[in-house]
């Protein structure tokens, strides 16, 4: 939406100085033209450029005649006392003694005009070493002034209460169009890339919103910026009437153009006039909004209805409300940023003591509120213990994990002071960015650990997807001028539009600083967790080795009665008292039961010993322990057909070679043992980190060495049993079935590993067989030929 078309060159045009009048029309690049020396007024008043020192007209405008009386040609090289008389030229020469106006038009008097009913109001500044004299129509002779100043008074009251940033522009515009009476009165701000937004608006009501309605950087060429830079209002009595030329055109003497910046006559440019016209626009008052030295925005009015007054009290309670809006304005911002931050910062905290109490960060995506209501987003995705939760609109899980990757390689992810990823342009930063731009044009994303195994990331849909076009979308130009329907909002907001393609809102500073809170906090969680669990393993590391010196005491002492028990019922058998079958067989039965409780009593000092041993870790080649163990167990293998294959070289491990040959010992018997097959097939390999494919109920952090498995086509386990078989005596047969056992084997294989660091798990299948997976720490020499 073009605004206003200004500029600031003073450069000669086609050999004379600048005039909308003679060449506005040929202008069809706002950005050149020179719209602080347009060379013209508005006809509403006149304009006369005086000598300071003597008050000698320089240059009249064309129209002097109509307002003044006399005919510019007449005016030149004569004292402004024949337009003002004596008294009024006096006024004005020891006015500009004693006051600085320079830049600063000043009302001095009213003026009767040549119509002798209306009054003139005559104001005063100086630039470039002349003075200005505006003579502009005001009300009527003897008609009482409207009290601006109370209505002002009004006004501020009620921006004062301003209680964000939201607030103020809503209270600003209402005011501005309560003092001017315009038809629609709208709050633009300029975006950081310069492109520009209606945030607020105050509308007859018949009129169509324009309220969010968004504008190319373009339709407010710098030229104009730079004149809202310097001055406070702008008002534009009627559009589209004729324009009055100064005379001379330039300065007589020396030939520089007029410098009209602040002039309240300056008349618009071409293009501008036409850009209203195609709005129906009659007349206009446009503000600016500043932030220190910078343009944050305008106020913009629009009159549809016919000509609008500003005269110079109005001009100046507007003025005075443009800057005192500019003065709130950061106070205002910073009241609205804060309740933003309180309010994401209490859904944050609300968050973190959910997940603190269920001590799981999933627990933020199924509450109520949830982390998408963390952040203003369209979707959120968390990446912890290997998988994502999803809320709202994400990409796909694939999709997510590219994407992984890619954030992994962002050094801006672990900067100490900002680590965040945040881009409103994905498609531009991240090469599988476009495919995605729907969902996810914007993102911002934390990650809460070194590796980045636990990720937040919100996504912003494509900014096109969430605007709406404010007013009636057929809403077609009024009047088309010689520079198109190009001049009309419609066609600006289809350009910005169009400008935005695979563009997400921006992340605002608050939001972008709340993503960093929310890391810290949730960081300090994940850290206090991982304390508590260190706690918790170091008291029941603790307890154990208790527990391992308990059992050691206990089955150590108990086989010292019992080898007496055994003692005596062999005695009693040898002596051939007993001969009656019952008391034989009885006697048999303890004999039975002493030697059972024997052999758990091994198994228990076993595997207490297990637990205290010292380790003797060594780069071991498990090439040899395998065969080492198949040699050990080769009685059992003897039994039936068999077959155990190796299809390739095993690579080393970091271990305790007598140790890790026992779980192979432990793990093959079983494989021959609990196997009902004419032939067992038994198969000895390992996974190498990149080769496993991680399953629900497979550990999620397996280290970085090999993985090696014991696989055989035996009786197989139902999954609901898989936990319990590492328990000390669980046997899921009876108690001779299969040869017997302890059910002590896995215990012992599960406490070997784990002193090695490692884990130990299966997949079976009842009747298929299983396999026995465990983990070690690599060794130095890996191989990875296949073995012939
Ligand atoms: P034990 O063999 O002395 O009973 P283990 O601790 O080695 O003790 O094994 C516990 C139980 O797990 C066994 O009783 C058996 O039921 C089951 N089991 C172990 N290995 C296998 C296997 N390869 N196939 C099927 N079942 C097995």
């Amino acid at each position: 939406m073009t605004i206003s078309i200004d500029g600031d060159a003073a450069l000669p045009w086609h050999g004379q100085p600048y005039s909308i009048k003679r060449f506005g029309t040929s202008i069809d690049n706002c950005a050149s033209e020179p719209v602080q020396t347009p060379g013209c007024i508005q006809t509403h008043g006149a304009l006369l450029v005086v000598q300071p020192d003597d008050l000698l007209i320089l240059q009249a405008s064309e129209n002097t005649e109509q307002v003044l009386g006399h005919p510019a040609s007449a005016l030149a090289g004569a004292s402004l006392a024949t337009v003002l008389g004596d008294d009024g030229a006096n006024r004005v020469r020891s006015f500009l003694e004693c006051n600085s106006t320079d830049c600063n038009p000043i009302y001095l008097f009213s003026h009767p005009a040549r119509d002798a009913d209306m009054l003139l109001d005559v104001s005063v500044h100086t630039i470039d070493g002349v003075a200005i004299v505006e003579f502009e129509e005001t009300e009527r002779a003897g008609k009482e002034a409207p009290d601006y100043l109370s209505r002002l008074k009004a006004s501020v009251a009620r921006l004062q209460q301003a209680a964000s940033l939201q607030d103020l522009g809503d209270i600003a515009a209402a005011e501005v169009r309560a003092l001017t009476g315009l038809d629609r009165v709208m709050v633009y701000q300029f975006h950081e890339d310069g492109h520009g937004e209606v945030v607020a608006e105050s509308r007859r009501a018949d009129l169509s919103p324009w309220l969010g309605l968004h504008y190319p950087a373009e339709d407010i060429p710098e030229p104009a910026r730079e004149v809202f830079r310097q001055v406070w209002i702008r008002p534009l009595q009627q559009v589209g009437v004729p324009i009055a030329e100064m005379v001379p055109l330039a300065h007589p003497t020396t030939g520089k153009a007029l410098t009209m910046t602040y002039c309240a006559l300056r008349a618009p440019s071409a293009i501008y006039t036409e850009y209203l016209q195609n709005m129906g626009v009659t007349a206009g008052l446009t503000m600016s909004i500043r932030r220190g030295d910078k343009l944050w925005g305008l106020i913009a009015g629009h009159h549809y209805s016919g000509p609008a007054r500003f005269p110079y009290g109005l001009r100046a309670a507007c003025e005075l409300l443009a800057q005192i809006v500019s003065l709130q304005h950061q106070s205002a911002e910073e009241r609205g940023q804060l309740a933003y931050r309180l309010k994401l910062d209490e859904i944050q905290q609300q968050l973190i003591t959910l997940a603190a109490r269920q001590g799981d960060l999933a627990a933020m995506c199924d509450s109520t509120p949830n982390l998408l209501d963390a952040m203003d987003a369209g979707g959120v995705a968390l990446f912890h213990c290997d998988r994502w939760w999803r809320i709202g609109e994400t990409p796909s899980e694939p999709q997510l994990d590219a994407l992984k990757g890619w954030l992994q390689t962002r050094p801006e992810l672990m900067t100490p002071f900002r680590p965040v990823v945040a881009s409103h342009c994905l498609g531009r930063d991240y090469a599988g960015g476009a495919g995605i731009g729907d969902v996810a044009s914007g993102l911002l994303a934390i990650s809460l650990s070194q590796r980045h195994s636990n990720l937040v990331i919100w996504f912003r849909p494509e900014m096109r997807g969430t605007i709406k076009w404010a007013g009636d979308p057929d809403e077609k130009p009024m009047v088309t001028g010689p520079h198109g329907a190009r001049l009309t909002p419609r066609r600006s907001f289809e350009i910005f539009t169009a400008s935005v393609q695979g563009q997400s809102s921006p992340w605002k500073a608050v939001e972008i600083d709340s993503a960093i809170r929310f890391r810290i906090t949730l960081m300090e969680l994940i850290v206090s967790r991982a304390e508590q669990l260190a706690e918790l393993n170091a008291d029941l590391a603790q307890s154990n080795e208790e527990l391992d010196a308990f059992a050691y005491i206990a089955s150590h002492d108990l086989k010292e009665p019992l080898r007496g028990i055994f003692k005596y019922v062999h005695q009693l058998g040898e002596t051939g008292t007993l001969t009656d079958p019952s008391s034989r067989a009885r006697l048999d039965g303890l004999k039975r039961l002493t030697l059972r409780m024997d052999s758990l009593l091994d198994s228990l000092l076993h595997f207490s010993r297990v637990g205290r041993v010292m380790l003797h870790f060594d780069d071991v080649s498990i090439d040899e322990v395998v065969a080492e163990a198949l040699e050990m167990v080769d009685a059992r293998r003897t039994e039936k057909a068999s077959e155990v294959l190796i299809p390739r070289s095993l690579p080393n491990a970091l271990c305790d070679r007598v140790r890790i040959r026992e779980v192979f010992v432990n793990l093959l018997s079983n494989a021959f043992k609990y196997n009902d097959k004419p032939s067992a097939h038994i198969e000895i390999g390992y996974l190498a980190p990149h080769e496993l494919a991680r399953r629900a109920h497979w550990p999620q952090d397996t280290g970085t060495g090999p993985v090696y498995f014991v696989r055989d086509n035996g009786i197989g386990i139902r999954p609901r049993h898989f936990d319990q078989l590492f328990k000390m005596f669980k046997r899921l047969h009876g108690r001779d079935a299969f040869g017997g056992g302890t059910g002590a084997g896995l215990a012992i294989v599960k406490k070997l590993v784990e002193r090695h660091g490692g884990q130990v798990w299966l997949d079976s299948e009842p009747d298929q067989g299983s396999t026995f997976y465990f983990s070690l720490p690599a060794g130095t020499a890996t191989s990875h030929a296949p073995d012939t």
